[in-house]
């Protein structure tokens, strides 16, 4: 397996597999892998077979992270995802510096911390060799968007720039961020990039609990409490099956939203009922409509989704 950090190497290792016929699968994390990403790594090898290869970029990309979120506790540990991936058959792991993806005077700091969440004029923006970014503009305006106003922005940004650093015939995204894979499918048709989006399965813990790494944080009680995301999900299941007609989304949401908060550190942030090629909200709750929600555990901001 190699390791790769610098976007030059990469570009010139996909092209040259490209020359040589090779199909090219990407898996892109923020690392601190867990089974849901190696679940994805797996897809990817699938797509590609044996004689194709599989990249895996490990980037805790800082400009989808708003300034008062987590980015700089993120959790990180390289040298154990990178034992993970080995065993999982990658054949590169790409992890540039921030530098390397945001080159400015101030080595990448300054993109992030100003310009990047710079709502103001044009002399508050420090110079910066880095100034453009991609935003889809009608996907990104609710769930994850309205709570984390620039969060899809630096999604799709990063995105786009892995694509075209590692060249990828098939890309593989977690059903688990939805409304992200939704977005990337968009981008993904709307620039006319030649890639494959796949969209593969959450993978749970054995309680229902979605696999995250943010799911590190949960101390205590608050792993227990967590569980609630995925109860929420059953109890709208349930529901749906139950009802003879349609739910009205307004009274499932607060049905949901009491029974969230029934947990003693728990607060919802959005719950959401919409169809889920289109993540148009829906107002009446049928089989076949998706959810999507966010909560609060403690400070730990959890999300989850599912078809019902
Ligand atoms: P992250 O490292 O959290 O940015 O996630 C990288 C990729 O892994 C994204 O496409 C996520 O949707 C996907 N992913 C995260 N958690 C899971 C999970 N529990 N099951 C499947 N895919 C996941």
């Amino acid at each position: 397996m190699r390791i790769v950090s610098s976007i030059a190497t990469m570009q010139r290792l996909a092209r040259q597999w490209q020359r040589a016929g090779k199909h090219i699968g990407f898996v892109p994390t923020m690392g601190y892998l867990h089974a849901g990403h190696l679940s994805l790594v797996c897809e990817a090898r699938k797509r590609v077979g044996r004689a194709g290869k599989v990249v895996v970029s490990i980037y805790v990309n800082p400009t989808q992270f708003g300034p008062k979120e987590d980015f700089s506790k993120y959790p990180r540990d390289l040298k154990r995802d990178l034992k993970l991936c080995r065993a999982a058959g990658v054949d590169v792991v790409f992890t540039p510096s921030n530098k390397e993806m945001y080159p400015s005077e101030s080595g990448g700091k300054h993109f992030v911390a100003s310009h990047f969440h710079s709502q103001g004029t044009d002399e508050e923006v420090p110079s910066t060799s880095y100034s453009t970014c991609v935003v889809e503009e009608q996907l990104s305006r609710m769930m994850e968007g309205a709570s984390r106003p620039t969060h899809f922005r630096g999604v799709t940004t990063v995105v786009a720039k892995l694509f075209n650093i590692v060249l990828p015939d098939v890309a593989v995204f977690g059903a688990k961020d939805w409304q992200q894979a939704t977005i990337i499918k968009r981008m993904v048709a709307d620039l006319n990039f030649p890639v494959k989006i796949i969209v593969a399965p959450t993978l749970r813990e054995a309680d229902g609990l979605a696999m995250s790494s943010r799911n590190k944080y949960l101390e205590g009680d608050l792993r227990r409490q967590a569980v609630v995301l995925w109860n929420a999900i059953q109890k709208a299941r349930a529901a749906v099956k139950k009802s003879l007609k349609p739910i009205p989304a307004a009274q499932l949401k607060l049905h949901l939203k009491r029974f969230i908060e029934r947990e003693p550190d728990t607060r919802l942030d959005y719950v959401e009922f919409f169809e889920p090629d289109t993540l148009s909200p829906v107002s009446k709750v049928t089989r076949g409509t998706h959810v999507a929600l966010a909560v609060f555990v403690g400070k730990t901001r959890l999300i989850d989704n599912a078809h019902l």
